[in-house]
């Protein structure tokens, strides 16, 4: 496709009624509606009005418009970065859970000798979109995405090191399928590695820093271990309401796209109940058998889902409850999955592993009203 002004209008949202582009940016044709632009390949200049084009001393205007020196020379030239994805890493040894269960990131400003830390002072370089990975224990165990700018938060009360004050960024986790084992993967890794600021040294222990920046290469290497359902959701964690574009094949074998709402109404409920059935399960979960390792008590990690949600008057009752990887409890919950009587799965491949007893009636309502709704009609 050839860019066009309008195009790149609608893409660096320009407002401007008519819009022409030159890549070189040193002559036009005439701007017949204002607010009107010119853009080249990195910017553009908008004109709020004729008699302020006619005026601009930068245009020579006649049968064409000459731009002497180019557009991004003119005083109100607006240069547009466009930005790609940064990828990042983050050690979280003994805070993993803590910042996974809140969906955020924490740092403080200054160590205890008053002093700020560079891969503290990183934090504030995260911006919307970006792709963290975490470090726990020799794995990488989630990526999670940045949902917007840094600010000044407290520290949170889990933790029990550094100093107070400090800055908080507001991620999604999203848990890997399998855990990426460093070791495993080493030889790839270290050819990717910096030699200044790396977040590991070459024998592939950790070295010790929070949150560092990795190259394009290595970002996109472990990005690859995530399947790409995963990476799906963009506030699938707690409490959000969400826009999700999905792809939709129709009977005719063509696929076209919608954009549905998706409320997400898991609440984090550790009862009693949700501890044994997590324990019965040894935190394995009954679908993909995944078991992250932590490093609290239990040393692992897992969450009790319930099939029909109790906010429909879902029972919290053993029969209704089974132990799962936080991407199936998601997937669950959004009904992008479901289970049948003879528990294999619904939209996906595999099935539930149980040897707990499971309502059926609790199946069957999960996949009339929570499966069927994301459903193409
Ligand atoms: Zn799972």
């Amino acid at each position: 496709m050839s860019i066009t002004g309008k195009f790149l209008a609608q893409k660096w949202n320009v407002n401007s009624k008519h819009s022409l582009y030159k890549k070189e940016g040193n002559w036009y044709h005439i701007i017949e509606d204002f607010p009107g632009a010119y853009f080249d390949g990195n910017g553009y200049v908008i004109f709020d009005s004729k008699s302020e084009y006619d005026n601009n001393p930068y245009l020579q205007i006649g049968e064409t418009v000459h731009v002497k020196n180019g557009i991004s020379k003119m005083p109100n030239y607006i240069r547009v970065i466009e930005k790609g994805v940064n990828y990042w890493w983050v050690n979280q040894g003994r805070t993993w859970e803590h910042e996974y269960n809140g969906g955020f990131l924490w740092a403080p400003y200054k160590n205890s000798a008053g002093r700020p830390c560079w891969h503290w002072d990183t934090m504030d370089e995260l911006q919307k979109g970006d792709y963290v990975f975490s470090y726990v224990r020799g794995q990488i165990v989630s990526v999670s995405k940045v949902k917007g700018p840094t600010y000044k938060s407290q520290k949170p009360k889990e933790f029990s090191d550094w100093s107070r004050d400090g800055r908080r960024c507001d991620v999604v986790y999203k848990i890997a399928n399998t855990p990426i084992v460093i070791m495993d993967h080493l030889d790839t890794i270290k050819s990717f590695l910096p030699t200044e600021h790396s977040p590991l040294q070459k024998n592939g222990l950790a070295n010790q820093i929070y949150l560092v920046q990795l190259n394009e290469e290595l970002g996109e290497y472990l990005i690859n271990f995530f399947d790409e359902r995963t990476l799906f959701y963009d506030n699938a964690q707690i409490g959000q309401t969400e826009d999700v574009e999905q792809v939709i094949l129709k009977d005719d074998g063509e696929s076209k796209r919608r954009t549905i709402t998706v409320v997400v109404t898991r609440v984090v409920r550790d009862t009693q109940l949700s501890k044994d059935i997590k324990r019965k399960y040894d935190y394995s979960c009954q679908i993909c058998g995944l078991v992250i390792k932590t490093n609290t008590k239990s040393g692992k990690y897992a969450e009790a889902a319930h099939i029909k949600p109790l906010e429909k008057d879902g029972d919290d009752k053993e029969n209704n409850i089974i132990c799962l990887c936080p991407n199936h409890h998601t997937m669950l919950d959004y009904g992008s999955i479901s289970i049948n009587d003879d528990y294999t799965l619904l939209g996906a491949d595999g099935e539930l592993h149980t040897n707990h007893r499971i309502n059926k009636d609790n199946l069957k309502y999960h996949r009339d009203n929570i499966y069927s709704k994301n459903e193409p009609h």
